[in-house]
């Protein structure tokens, strides 16, 4: 789950790491009040899931209240692509207005999970800012890593090295201890996937600063944190995946044209591989889980059906804990609310699986059942011609 810049840098803060002082816009008027404020010279910057907006035209210094509100007024509703947003970008609806700050130096540091080494692994370089990338991939010697041991956790000699590597020295390198040793902090009790603070810099007054910040928490921890659900922007987010987060189901985009149904991640993957395997692309896919309902099968059926992508859809299931025929139901009420027309492979195997494909094959629908998955990805990309 991602949050805004500015509710990262409130989380920040609030472990005692600096911030510039700053505001939420949610209008222009606001963002030009929001200047005044800050004495006219501020910061404004496009809220979005996503980092590359300085280069995309998301962020800029403002020198009068005038020109912020011109500028806001051009930022709102408007759709900014980065790297990192894919081709459709993603639309502004919040501002965030700050005071403007002297930059003397800019660095980047980072904590997230390492999924390899199944530990936090803390990331930083000297050479912060916008062309992180590309120093990560021209100059990696210039990015330094560290491994937390999570029994010892992160200690100070540790950060104390980080800081070193980053050229600081005196008490701006002690400050930097305290930021490393309270950013890991943020990471353990919030639970985050990812901290990143990209620029941290040290102003042309010699304090260190967070000027932006990413936070990403862990998915599989939202449910210890109470807060998080309220902080989300759905706006940020594809609405398909909304619905899907209602009814519990995980539902990946992706590019290809035939929609996945399947039970169970790993399930999921095999698909997809064998789906590639005989010339599919798969549009998305839709992980209905271990003991879903007919209800949950119909509803994610809708979901897939919703994806103008789709010219096709791929049911690949095995009936542990769903029986195949309760499957077969969900299908075919799905197919007939929504009047679906569209070629549907349906793989399955498992208890009452007979059942099940008689009453698909008898459904009237355009569906074909096979029990092999090699056999069931020929036919849906036959089918899609
Ligand atoms: P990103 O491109 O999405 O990562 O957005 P950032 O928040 O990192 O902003 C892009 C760049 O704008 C930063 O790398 C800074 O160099 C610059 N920037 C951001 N805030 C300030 C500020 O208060 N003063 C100055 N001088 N530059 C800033
Ligand atoms: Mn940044």
């Amino acid at each position: 789950m991602n949050i805004h810049e500015y509710q990262a840098k409130e989380i920040l803060n609030a472990y005692g790491i600096p911030i510039p002082r700053g505001r939420v816009a949610l209008t222009a008027d606001q963002v030009e009040r929001a200047a005044k404020e800050m004495g006219g010279r501020c910061v404004v910057k496009a809220q979005i899931y996503a980092g590359g907006r300085g280069k995309a035209g998301g962020v800029k210094l403002i020198h009068h209240p005038e020109q912020a509100q011109e500028y806001a007024k051009e930022l709102f509703g408007k759709t900014l692509v980065t790297p990192q947003t894919g081709p459709e970008g993603l639309k502004v609806r919040r501002i965030l207005v700050e005071e403007a700050v002297d930059i003397a130096r800019e660095f980047y540091l980072s904590i997230t999970l390492d999924r390899s080494s199944s530990r936090y692994v803390l990331i930083a370089s000297a050479e912060g800012g916008m062309e992180i990338e590309e120093v990560a991939s021209k100059t990696p010697e210039k990015i330094h890593t560290l491994t937390i041991d999570p029994f010892t956790g992160l200690r100070s000699y540790q950060a104390r090295w980080i800081a070193l590597q980053l050229g600081l020295s005196g008490s701006v390198c002690e400050d930097c201890v305290n930021l490393i040793l309270n950013l890991y902090r943020v990471c353990l009790e919030k639970d985050c996937a990812l901290v990143e603070i990209n620029p941290l810099v040290v102003t042309r007054a010699g304090w260190l600063m967070a000027m932006d910040a990413k936070i990403t928490f862990d998915d599989n921890a939202i449910f210890r944190h109470r807060e998080y659900p309220d902080m989300m922007d759905y706006s940020q987010l594809d609405p398909l995946e909304i619905n899907a987060g209602k009814y519990d189901l995980a539902y990946i985009k992706l590019s290809g044209s035939i929609g996945c149904l399947v039970n169970g991640a790993g399930l999921a993957m095999a698909t997809l591989d064998v789906l590639k395997e005989y010339g599919g692309e798969p549009a998305n896919f839709l992980d209905v889980g271990g003991g879903a309902t007919r209800e949950k099968v119909a509803e994610a059926f809708k979901i897939i059906l919703q994806d103008a992508d789709v010219k096709g859809i791929f049911v690949n299931i095995f009936g542990g804990i769903m029986r195949c025929d309760v499957i077969a139901h969900g299908i075919i009420e799905a197919a007939g609310e929504v009047n679906c027309t569209l070629p549907i492979v349906v793989r399955m195997d498992g208890s009452q699986v007979e059942e099940g494909k008689r009453l698909l094959t008898e459904s009237g629908l355009n569906v074909q059942c096979s029990d092999n998955l090699g056999d069931a990805a020929s036919k849906i990309v036959g089918m899609l011609g």
